[in-house]
């Protein structure tokens, strides 16, 4: 974070402040990590906060500390509404357009609250009144850290900040292997091990719990899975049925793109999974290398993210998202074969 920012951010926070904090809808280990982290520091710094999420997040990351505190705009509608519309300031963590947090949009759009960003996707709007956006970061986790150092120092990190933090950093950077891990995210995470954060158990908390159902479910993505050597690409489908025949909870297919990813030679996959009750395929978009997905799910699923990982949506059957997708492969035949 800069200087500049940082005395914005300083002279915001002068004095204690009602504060609420939201992440993404369908919020990640990123996203609560962050949200979390940021909630206690502010906490500490004397000021009043409140988390809120649009929905709700997955099973695995409710091991975190302080999960139980987080509202979820759906289940706690009252008390969401209430904290944001006593808020007088509003951080948005871990995502770039308020199209990200659902029906939460309208609410937040009439808000009067000063707003700040801290985020790493691209293309950030320009609703707030300070906007930390770096997209060459791995994970707003990380950014939070660096908001923490620009502000005080980072003495006044807990053991549970620094949980919070290596957790969301370990998740979007795929466990410190995706090109955004850099040596200051090793420096920093050396650091949250030093204030406290269980390198060894948090890898076992979010890596290994897993239900016996969900290895079913990943069997039948693998089964499905197709490679098109000819454009370097793979996609895996999940069809509603598959979900309700092995038990699917939140977060389950988390991570399967990645095993397309991993097949020799594949530079671009793509899951689609079948969402019958929002009558939508959720797609999950992966690329190596230059081939940005975040630019592929702009144009083709009213998506985007960052250039090695996007997310978007259809609102075709899961048949003709498909076909649609083999029909339009044959555009990107250079980028992906150069
Ligand atoms: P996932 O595939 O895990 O849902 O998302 C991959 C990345 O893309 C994450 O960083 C996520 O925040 C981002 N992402 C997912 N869906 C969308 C979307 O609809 N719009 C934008 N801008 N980013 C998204
Ligand atoms: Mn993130």
């Amino acid at each position: 974070m800069n200087k500049g920012l940082a005395t914005q951010l300083k002279t915001l926070l002068s004095s204690k402040k009602r504060i609420v904090i939201i992440g993404h809808r369908n919020p990640d280990g990123d996203a609560i990590g962050s949200c979390l982290g940021l909630h206690f520091y502010l906490k500490k710094l004397g000021h009043y906060s409140n988390v809120i999420m649009p929905n709700d997040f997955p099973d695995f990351l409710r091991w975190l500390p302080g999960t139980s505190e987080i509202f979820n705009f759906e289940k706690q509608n009252q008390q969401a509404l209430r904290s944001i519309e006593d808020a007088e300031i509003i951080f948005t963590l871990d995502f770039n357009s308020l199209s990200r947090v659902g029906d939460m949009k309208a609410i937040l759009s009439k808000s009067k609250a000063d707003f700040v960003m801290i985020d790493h996707h691209q293309q950030p709007d320009d609703y707030p009144i300070i906007t930390y956006s770096d997209t060459a970061m791995g994970s707003t986790c990380e950014m939070v850290y660096h908001t923490i150092d620009a502000l005080n120092g980072t003495e006044n990190i807990t053991p549970e900040m620094a949980t919070l933090l290596y957790t969301g950093i370990m998740t979007d950077t795929g466990s410190f292997r995706f090109p955004s891990t850099t040596p200051t995210t090793h420096r920093v995470i050396a650091s949250l091990i030093e204030h406290g954060a269980k390198n060894a158990e948090i890898h076992q908390n979010i890596y290994d719990t897993n239900s016996p159902s969900r290895m079913k479910l990943l069997g039948i993505a693998l089964e499905n899975m197709n490679v098109l050597p000819a454009f370097n690409s793979a996609y895996i489908t999940i069809s509603q049925k598959e979900l309700d025949d092995n038990n699917f909870k939140k977060g389950d297919t988390e991570g399967f793109v990645n095993f397309a990813l991993s097949v020799q030679g594949v530079r671009f996959a793509i899951i689609f999974i079948e969402n019958i009750q929002e009558s939508i395929v959720k797609i999950s978009l992966r690329s190596k290398g230059d081939f940005s997905v975040n630019e592929f799910s702009r144009a083709h699923y009213n998506g985007g993210g960052h250039t090695n990982a996007a997310g978007g949506r259809s609102e075709l059957s899961l048949e003709q998202t498909v076909k649609q997708f083999i029909s339009i492969l044959p555009q990107y035949k250079e980028a992906l074969t150069q």
